[in-house]
């Protein structure tokens, strides 16, 4: 986690210090910051989120960060902070989900967690369980969409942006999306059908690019697609709402 800490510090560093060396000298600095970063964010889960703590009703030690309830004394147990959607999720920590997994894990933990399911036990259980459950519900929803899922893992490499941040300084990309929304205002039906396949087929090269792109550990063009993908989704509900907007 240190490394992680010291990243923030080192970027703003180095292009102090390129005042003093070669262009060259610092260009090869950055690419092997950037490298030792995207090293660290790749490591295992295993390696970064095995955390070990003591059950707070038994005290029996809990060795795994997921265990979700005591395996001694079976007393649900509360939510750490620090353990990923993925590791809630039971996923492999990639942009490629499998969301029929990500589905069934999602029943069968709330089978388990639903405050529902808690309503003969202590106020302590309970309150617990309501945090299980909405922390279970946040990485569903997060891990579910292809957006959200993207965002989340560019999170996970360091690369700090939110939906509301995810806009592009393209103009090339920008004309073009800007393109679309005109057509779609002034389009007969059968031409926004059109428009609504060529998005289509926009989004899903959008989200392979995005795939192949984490996949080869090439976070900065994951960033960009993933920005691109937040236009995407945008025009195809400007499209969807087309008939309430006429
Ligand atoms: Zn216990």
């Amino acid at each position: 986690m240190l490394i992680r800490r010291l990243l923030p510090r080192l970027t703003t560093i180095i292009p102090v210090r390129t005042t003093n060396s070669s262009p060259d000298r610092a260009r090869q600095t950055w690419s092997i910051v950037k490298q030792t970063k995207y090293m660290y964010c790749s490591r295992p889960e295993s390696q970064i989120d095995t955390k070990t703590r003591l059950c707070w009703k038994c005290k029996a030690l809990i060795t795994s960060a997921i265990e979700f309830f005591c395996p001694s004394c079976n007393i649900i147990q509360r939510p750490l902070k620090k353990t990923t959607y993925f590791e809630i999720m039971d996923s492999p920590k990639t942009f490629d989900v499998n969301t029929v997994q990500l589905n069934d894990k999602y029943k069968e933990l709330q089978w388990k967690l639903h405050p529902d399911k808690f309503s003969d036990v202590s106020e302590e259980e309970k309150k617990i369980s309501e945090e299980q459950s909405s922390r279970v519900n946040e990485a569903y929803v997060t891990l579910l969409k292809p957006l959200s899922r993207g965002l989340y893992l560019l999170n996970l490499h360091g690369e700090h942006v939110t939906e509301s941040e995810a806009t592009s300084t393209d103009g090339e990309f920008l004309a073009a999306i800007m393109e679309k929304y005109e057509q779609i205002s002034s389009s007969s039906e059968e031409r926004l059908e059109e428009i609504q396949k060529e998005n289509n087929e926009h989004l899903e090269k959008c989200i392979q690019d995005i795939s192949d792109a984490f996949a080869q550990g090439d976070i900065q063009t994951a960033r960009q697609e993933v920005i691109k993908l937040n236009y995407y989704n945008n025009v195809a509900e400007y499209i969807r709402n087309q008939g309430d907007w006429s």
